[in-house]
């Protein structure tokens, strides 16, 4: 007897936690952290407290209630508030491992707070990624993984025992682990390294998709994992869902591949004369090399800040194929730091010595410099960071490139409305929106349904699962949050 349990990631976007029980093994497919849930009892100036561990987030419903898959540190913390059900970490494991479809936090945050000794399984490119994020930001109770400060944090970060770290595997291609197979799959999501699964035990074969599409600079990764899904003749497909919309949209909106986002953003950058501007996920670099390429067409410099040629660097070490450091069509913005005067002192962070010693220091320009020379420049320049706005304060006729999802939460729609009051401010109102989304359009879901054609269909990571039921009838199982599938 099987089972596959759903903690958390159906009926919503992201936050997967599924566990699969398969001849005598437990897995977890993604363990992730849902935003949607998570917004509904925080926001930027109210955050679970570090201090009190995985209490804030265990007593919200927001980590599920499972004996045996908590580290330990935080299990001592949160006994003290009488909990018991968890155990206290000296039970054996009650999971074998994770897979992890791919680095975006929806579907790998929460591993965090798994035990040390619960291996997870993943790309090399996931791996390479989670550290270039973890090496250029603060440590963080929900998103570190790789290494994580252990609670409560006392004593010297010199301490041996201060930090704490998960073990990741790489998987590539079919591999036994403990007595199951599993195959994991390349496919072509919005960050690289994104993998489906295969997993064949005793009793059943399961497929799991992670996020995916069909409409990317990676197509045939997706199609040679549909083709794999296929010849393994699934019991059951657990499947994504994103692009379902329902009936809440009945405009078709025009779907666009990312090919047709370099088409549209060629049109707003030649002949332009003034600076151009994109906006784009750091973790894309798929996106990256679009703009990348578009600049190297209109004769501009690709200016880059430090942080995306730490993740560039690291992506070209493990053979993805992105532009060298010191291709001549890269740049590196130099932005203010610390006394504010460019000064070398201002640059100490580890990850950015390390960064800086790795490039040509004639490389770096400042916003000066980019204000001089503006219609010879292709500036990344994010949201988050607009405050660099106040430095360059691009003339008339430059533009700013939004090339991300449109909002869709309350919060998002007020961050727009920040955004445009910035826009306007700053002679770039109104915004060019040019996006490509990250995961499969309705058709090509029913398309890679069909063509797999799974005994029974499981829609995750949606919020219209009923649209595969329409399509496909009663093959299509329908699960919430805590339900379990018996086979
Ligand atoms: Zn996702
Ligand atoms: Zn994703």
């Amino acid at each position: 007897m099987g089972k596959i349990k759903f903690f958390d990631g159906t009926g919503t976007i992201g936050g997967t936690k599924i566990l699969l029980e398969i001849s005598d093994r437990r897995f977890f497919l993604d363990f992730g952290l849902n935003y949607k849930k998570r917004g509904m009892f925080f926001e930027e100036y109210l955050n679970p407290r570090s201090s009190n561990g995985m209490g804030d987030l265990y007593f919200l419903g927001l980590l599920p209630s499972i004996k045996g898959i908590y580290r330990k540190d935080l299990l001592q913390l949160i006994r003290r508030e009488g909990v018991d059900e968890l155990g206290d970490g000296s039970e054996s494991p009650f999971v074998d491992g994770v897979f992890l479809s791919h680095v975006h936090f929806d579907h790998s945050g929460y591993i965090a707070f798994l035990r040390e000794d619960i291996p997870i399984y993943t790309s090399d490119i996931t791996i390479s990624l989670m550290k270039a994020i973890e090496d250029t930001s603060n440590s963080n109770l929900e998103t570190s993984i790789l290494k994580f400060i252990r609670r409560p944090a006392t004593g010297s970060s010199k301490d041996p025992l201060y930090y704490g770290s998960h073990k990741a595997n790489v998987i590539a291609g079919e591999k036994k682990i403990n007595g199951i197979t599993v195959t994991a799959c390349p496919v072509d999501h919005s960050v690289p390294g994104a993998m489906g699964f295969i997993i064949k035990g005793e009793e059943k074969t399961i497929v799991y998709t992670g996020d995916l599409r069909l409409h990317g600079k990676k197509r045939a990764d997706t199609e040679q994992f549909i083709r794999q899904a296929k010849e393994s003749h699934p019991d059951i497909l657990i499947i994504e869902g994103t692009n379902l919309r329902g009936n809440d949209s009945n405009e078709e909106r025009e779907f666009w591949t990312e090919q047709r986002v370099s088409e549209e953003a060629q049109k707003e950058i030649h002949n332009r004369e003034r600076l151009v501007l994109v906006d784009f996920p750091f973790k894309d670099i798929y996106r990256f090399l679009t703009f990348f390429e578009l600049a190297k067409l209109n004769g501009r410099k690709f200016v880059i800040s430090l942080k995306d040629a730490y993740f560039m660097h690291a992506m070209k070490n493990i053979g993805m194929p992105v532009p060298s450091l010191s291709d001549p069509d890269i740049y590196f913005y130099l932005e203010k730091r610390k006394s504010g005067t460019y000064s070398d002192k201002d640059y100490s962070a580890r990850w950015i010595k390390d960064i800086m010693g790795k490039l040509d220091s004639g490389k770096l320009v400042t916003a000066k410099e980019i204000k001089a020379d503006e219609n010879n420049f292709m500036l990344i320049l994010r949201y988050f960071n607009f405050q660099q706005l106040a430095d360059i304060r691009p003339t008339n006729g430059s533009v700013y490139i939004h090339s991300a999802s449109e909002a869709h939460t309350e919060e998002q729609e007020i961050d727009e409305w920040r955004m445009n009051n910035w826009l306007k401010h700053f002679n770039l109102y109104p915004r060019v929106h040019i996006h490509a989304s990250g995961h499969a359009k309705k058709d090509d879901l029913f398309d890679i349904v069909s063509e797999i054609n799974p005994k029974m269909i499981v829609p995750v990571h949606t919020e219209h699962p009923e649209e595969y039921v329409e399509q496909f009838g009663n093959k299509v199982k329908i699960v919430q949050n805590g339900d379990t599938i018996k086979f």
